[in-house]
């Protein structure tokens, strides 16, 4: 249903069971959208594809929606990781956003020695992927995990994903295609030559360029999704 309001709910979906839509989802459709009990929205929960509904309650306190027919079934949607330094709080938010409609299975903030930024509200966040994978009409929304060292992050990663890591002022292109990958964004300061060494002994990590200029943190990671969606069309 192009166009339709569409709303990511946790719990099950499924015909006949009313799910439950909390006090901002039933806030926003009764005085944002100015949707009233009986109207038709969408709803899907990365789990069980996407369902038209019929609203069945909306209150100051929360609302309910009942599945009527499911309109496609769960499919995969397989995607880079972005693990990103801790960045000001508007910066964060440009690149979750931007980061889930672009395609991002998982988003892992990273603290590296130069992030002056505190570690993100993690809530804050996920609740700006839930309103860009809702908008951008996914059919999952991306995990936002803890904040962890850049070393920790490292140690954690699967060896089997390769990592680019946005590193400026070298000429190492970035390569077409290759899933599954991630992409590592450094902070405002850059990487330190520490951090630098750890990622060049780090077999699975690749360094990879995004041109001459020097790019904000926020754009390195929107170009390199961008780069990494190219060779399929767009995110897949
Ligand atoms: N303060 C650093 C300097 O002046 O050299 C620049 C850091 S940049 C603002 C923030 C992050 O964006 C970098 O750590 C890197 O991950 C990424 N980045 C920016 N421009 C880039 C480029 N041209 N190629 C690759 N990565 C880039």
């Amino acid at each position: 249903m192009p166009g339709s309001i569409r709303l990511f709910v946790t719990g099950p979906l499924t015909a006949g069971r009313e799910a439950l839509l909390d006090r901002q989802e039933a806030h926003y459709l009764r005085h944002v959208m100015r949707q009233r009990i009986g109207a038709a929205i969408v709803l899907f929960n990365g789990r069980d594809g996407a369902w038209q509904a019929r609203i069945t309650a909306l209150g100051p306190r929360g609302g309910g929606a009942l599945p009527v027919e499911q309109l496609c079934g769960q499919k995969p949607e397989p995607g880079p990781w972005l693990a990103f330094a801790h960045l000001k709080r508007p910066a964060s938010e440009l690149v979750v956003q931007k980061a889930t409609e672009l395609g991002v299975e998982r988003l892992l903030p990273v603290r590296t020695e130069r992030s002056l930024a505190a570690a993100p509200n993690v809530a804050r966040l996920a609740a700006i992927a839930k309103e860009a994978a809702e908008q951008s009409e996914r059919l999952t929304c991306p995990e936002i995990a803890p904040a962890v060292h850049l070393p920790d992050l490292i140690a954690a990663w699967p060896a089997a994903r390769r990592l680019f890591a946005a590193i400026e002022r070298r000429s190492l292109p970035f390569p077409k295609g290759g899933s599954p990958c991630g992409l590592l964004v450094g902070p405002e300061g850059g990487f330190t030559e520490g951090e630098l060494d750890l990622l060049a002994r780090t077999p699975f990590v690749r360094p990879v360029s995004l041109g001459p200029r020097i790019l904000r943190a926020e754009t390195a990671a929107i170009a390199g999704l961008a780069l990494i969606a190219a060779p399929a069309g767009g995110p897949i």
